[in-house]
């Protein structure tokens, strides 16, 4: 004889068991199993009379006390001048100025180019002309 687990057991408790039948008779048959099942009913309406603690004003202070010896301290970091937001902050507007000013550069620097170019193509034209 197969006797009932204990899941079987609590959905016979919750009346949630889909074989009702076979399990009352089971228990009717079986002392062990029947043992067990009243053992289980006499534990579970002992948890049904315990309430849930209520809360009081001091009750998340006592909670972050009895939790608190327990989490790692944390380490605030010696922050030095120059690592703070704004100088962080400044030392990138000022990458931005000098990428601004390379890029404008290079514009400027292609610009004066392509007039060089063509005033040099343009003063050999001239040249060409009057030769
Ligand atoms: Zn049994």
């Amino acid at each position: 004889m197969m006797h009932l687990t204990e899941e079987e057991m609590m959905e016979q408790v919750y009346g949630e068991s889909e074989n009702a039948t076979a399990v009352e008779r089971h228990l009717a048959a079986c002392r062990e199993c029947a043992h067990n099942f009243a053992e289980l009913q006499r534990d579970l309406a002992a948890l049904d009379r315990v309430e849930a603690p209520t809360r009081d004003a001091r009750y998340g202070e006592r909670v972050w006390a009895s939790i608190a010896p327990l989490l790692p301290t944390y380490q605030l970091e010696k922050r030095r001048w120059w690592s703070s937001g704004w100088i962080r902050g400044l030392s990138v507007a000022g990458r931005l100025r000098v990428l601004r000013r390379t890029y404008l550069g290079t514009e400027e620097a292609a610009a004066r180019c392509e007039c060089a170019a063509k005033e040099s193509a343009g003063q050999a034209a001239n040249r060409g002309g009057r030769a």
